[in-house]
This record gives structure tokens, C-alpha cells and sequence, in this order.
């Protein structure tokens, strides 16, 4: 397990690469994207936050901070839901596949695959950002 000391000295990098300022609020969420490993909604970010200082307004405003310095992504949408995870095991151009089990409904991110890049389909259509989402079983339900 990872020390908590770390965790912040790593969110802390991440925040001053990405020129933001380290406030509590992005370094306690970055921490626990950091620790989750998977997408996760902004209640289920909520849900996991120590400290209970932080409303969902700023929990809101932090996750949009992140998002516009590039240091977070929104997986994928479901139930109506945006799926916030850590940019750092996409590239430039594409996100990491994910896989969603219709069986038991989680979704895993496959941080190893890459896929080729599409072409943009007609003329005129310019693409910046190549997001894959696979649906199946996984090991537990197939
Ligand atoms: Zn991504
Ligand atoms: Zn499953
Ligand atoms: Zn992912």
C-alpha cells in the first residue's frame, strides 16, 4: 500500500505540472482518483472524501479545474452519469479503451490496449480524441 504521504507528494506533481495551484480540494479528489483505479461519478467521488468540508458545488468546480488542465478525463456516461478518471494512462489523441460487463455492470479500464487511430469519416469532420468502450463479460460473469 501506497504511504499517504505519497499519495499527496503525487497529486501534489500532477497539480504543479499542470500549473494549477494545490489546493485541499484538488489534491484530496486527484488522491482519490489516484486510489480508486477505475472511472468514477462525482457522488462516488463524494462518497469517498475524508473530510466532509468540501459541498458538492466545489466538488463540481474541482473536478471542471482538472478537467480543463487536461489532468482528468470524463471516461464515458452511464445511468446519466459522467465518469471521472485520471488522464494519465491516456495519450494526446486517444483515452484507454474501457470494457463494461452487461453482466454485473462495472466497467474496467484497459490501460494496455491501444487501438489504431480511426479516419475521420467525411470530409470536413476533424477528429481530436479517440474514446473506445467495449461492452461483454467479464471473468466473474461469463
Ligand atoms: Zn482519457
Ligand atoms: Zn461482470
Ligand atoms: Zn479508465
Amino acid at each position: 500500500m501506497i504511504m499517504k504521504t505519497d499519495l499527496d507528494l503525487q497529486a501534489q506533481k500532477m497539480l504543479r505540472t499542470a500549473g494549477l495551484y494545490c489546493t485541499r480540494a484538488r489534491v484530496a479528489i486527484i488522491k482519490i482518483l489516484i486510489r480508486a483505479d477505475r472511472p468514477l461519478t462525482q457522488n462516488q467521488v463524494a462518497s469517498r472524501l475524508r473530510t466532509k468540508h468540501l459541498d458538492k458545488v466545489t466538488i463540481y468546480r474541482t473536478l471542471q479545474s482538472l478537467l480543463q488542465a487536461g489532468l482528468v478525463h470524463r471516461a464515458f456516461m452511464q445511468q446519466r452519469a459522467w465518469h471521472f478518471e485520471l488522464a494519465r494512462n491516456c495519450s494526446e489523441t486517444q483515452c484507454h479503451p474501457h470494457f463494461t460487463c452487461t453482466g454485473c455492470g462495472r466497467t474496467h479500464c484497459l490501460t494496455k490496449m491501444s487501438l489504431p487511430m480511426a479516419k475521420s469519416p467525411h470530409k470536413g469532420f476533424i477528429i481530436h480524441r479517440q474514446k473506445i468502450q467495449f461492452e461483454g463479460l467479464c471473468p466473474a460473469c461469463a
